[in-house]
């Protein structure tokens, strides 16, 4: 993908069955380094923990593609989409997550980042839905943090495609 700033290639992955028509977004940070937005201490976690994303946006704007969207990430866990009815979202979604804390907001070009992603993933898979990690995994899961649901609605309007929450 054009808009991608670097590929990383993650180990943790497998191989899909179908296309996937549902994103899903996480926020994420490095607890365990002095830097909460190192994007370098993200994989590493990930990659330990046996766990990985599509792409990783820093506070910078820039785009990393950690696995290819045509494989399964592993970034949803157990998980069940009420609106469209379908479990085990890692078989069908794609997963993006924004490097924040539970307190820091995005930033500006993140924001812009993310926006351009979801256009270039929308002409590339056929997308029904964006939602939360939170949403598809209530009891475990709360990411992404603060994140304005009500402007990715205002910007993605004009598309066919379900926003929830
Ligand atoms: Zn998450």
């Amino acid at each position: 993908m054009a808009l991608i700033n670097e590929k990383v290639s993650l180990p943790h992955f497998s191989k899909r069955e179908s296309e996937p028509n549902v994103i899903v977004l996480h926020s994420c940070y490095s607890k365990f380094s002095p830097n909460f937005f190192c994007y370098k201490s993200i994989i590493s976690y990930l990659n330990e923990q046996k766990l990985s994303y599509h792409f990783l946006i820093s506070r910078s704007g820039q785009i990393f593609e950690l696995v290819d969207p045509d494989y399964k990430a592993w970034h949803a866990g157990e998980s069940f989409f009420p609106e469209l009815n379908i479990n085990n979202l890692n078989d069908s979604s794609i997963g993006i997550s924004l490097i924040a804390t539970e307190t820091s907001g995005y930033s500006y070009p993140q924001t812009v980042a993310l926006y351009n992603l979801l256009r270039s993933l929308f002409s590339l898979y056929p997308i029904r839905a964006i939602t939360s990690h939170a949403h598809i995994a209530p009891q475990r899961k709360s990411d992404p943090w603060n994140f304005d649901w009500q402007e990715l609605k205002r910007v993605f309007k004009s598309e066919k495609v379900l926003i929830v929450p």
